[in-house]
């Protein structure tokens, strides 16, 4: 029997996503997730052409839920036999991983070496690898770091203006995020345009609960708009992105509020559903605009303005303009948000096709400009596939 089949998984401090992609005919057969781990609540539902099916699994940890992931996928017929090999997503490879990589003992001593970088989430991943490892020894696993494709951005732009030795002593500096959804929906432009891979210039807007755009020049990402974590940059579902430094010791001093829980308003109580009072989703927002909430209105207007400011200063970096493709949850089904934006970039010779602009979206990806140089596209992401993909080459390269 010829093993086909890799499990990609994605875990969480307190959920498992996972998908089977089959490398010989490029599908994704089943899908799901196991949420609430360590809750009383836990439970995993798997989706595949059969339905989907919800089982309870009280209190269960990261070993108990792919234990029963096995199992639920071998009911289906997905059984490990059939598994060439595993890819996991890891938040952040530092400077340490510019590339995926297959995983051994000492990757996973790299990874956990820099997961004071991303302390929710680094650990939570490494526990998928560790549980994985447990239950097959034998399969190969590859990790895919969402900071890699980053790690060509210069020195120029990812210095944050701190004293140097904050790099040198603590790594703080830019790494951005979302690298490999901007690395697929990059090369997708490429592809669909017929650009030069050695001579384009493209940027990619990942619009999602969390938000960043990026410069892409050559294939190469060159600046994004995310930072030492994901909180920098554009205006997210409930992330601040950009604010003065100075507001911290400024909200300390006025309220007494402590660095916890300054940082807690920042992630977790700001972005769209700071300024609306009202949601973190773009289809609320989008609604309640429309009947008149002048807040709604406010925060999808900010989020748009501070989106068209970041492109625009990504092109710094690239220095023109081929292509700007939006993606992510947000980008991909809000029309409205991508009128807005593409309108405050008219200058760049935008212009907005407003009929293919309602006709894409998630399912329908292309132009929606009625200018080709530069382009404006909508392109649906697809992290998990290229997760499958870069795990099927590392595996099908070591042998
Ligand atoms: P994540 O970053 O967690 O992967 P997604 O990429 O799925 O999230 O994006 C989630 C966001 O996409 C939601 O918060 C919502 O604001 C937005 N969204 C999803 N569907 C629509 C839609 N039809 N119209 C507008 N916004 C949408």
């Amino acid at each position: 029997m010829t093993a086909s089949m890799i499990l990609v998984l994605n875990s969480g401090s307190s959920s498992l996503k996972f998908s089977i992609f089959n490398s010989a005919d490029q599908t994704e057969p089943v899908s799901g997730l196991a949420e609430n781990l360590g809750q009383p609540d836990a439970r995993l539902t798997v989706r595949s052409a059969d339905g989907k099916t919800s089982r309870e699994l009280p209190g269960a940890d990261h070993q108990v839920a792919l234990e029963a992931l096995v199992a639920a996928l071998s009911e289906r017929g997905f059984s490990p036999e059939h598994w060439l090999a595993a890819g996991h997503r890891v938040v952040h490879g530092a400077e340490s991983f510019s590339a995926s990589v297959r995983v051994t003992e000492d990757i996973v001593q790299r990874i956990d070496d820099i997961s004071h970088l991303a302390p929710l989430h680094n650990p939570a991943n490494l526990e998928g690898i560790r549980a994985l490892s447990r239950l097959l020894p034998d399969l190969p696993q590859v990790a895919v770091f969402d900071t890699a494709f980053h790690q060509t951005i210069p020195a120029a732009a990812y210095t944050y203006a701190l004293p140097y030795h904050l790099y040198e002593d603590h790594g703080i500096r830019r790494y951005g995020f979302h690298g490999t959804s901007h690395r697929y929906v990059s090369s997708e432009a490429v592809r669909l345009l017929q650009l030069e891979p050695d001579h384009h210039r493209v940027i990619t807007a990942h619009l999602g609960n969390g938000c960043s755009a990026c410069a892409v020049k050559n294939g190469q990402s060159l600046d994004t708009t995310m930072g030492m974590t994901p909180l920098e940059g554009l205006v997210m579902g409930t992330r601040s992105g950009d604010v003065d430094p100075s507001i911290h010791l400024f909200l300390h001093e006025r309220t007494g509020m402590n660095l916890a829980e300054i940082t807690g308003l920042l992630n977790r109580e700001s972005g769209l559903l700071g300024i609306s009072g009202l949601s973190n989703d773009m289809r609320t927002l989008l609604a309640a605009a429309e009947d008149g909430h002048a807040r709604a209105e406010l925060a999808i207007e900010v989020f748009c303005y501070r989106l068209a400011r970041g492109i625009s200063s990504l092109l710094v970096a690239t220095g023109g303009l081929d292509a700007l493709v939006f993606t992510g949850g947000i980008g991909e089904n809000a029309a409205g948000v991508r009128e807005r934006t593409v309108y405050h970039l008219g200058w760049l010779g935008l212009n907005l096709d407003v009929t293919a602009n309602l006709n894409h979206g998630r399912y329908q990806q292309g132009i929606i400009s009625t200018t080709q140089e530069p382009a404006v596209l909508v392109i649906p992401t697809r992290e998990e596939w290229m997760i499958a993909q870069d795990t099927q080459a590392l595996v099908a390269n070591a042998r």
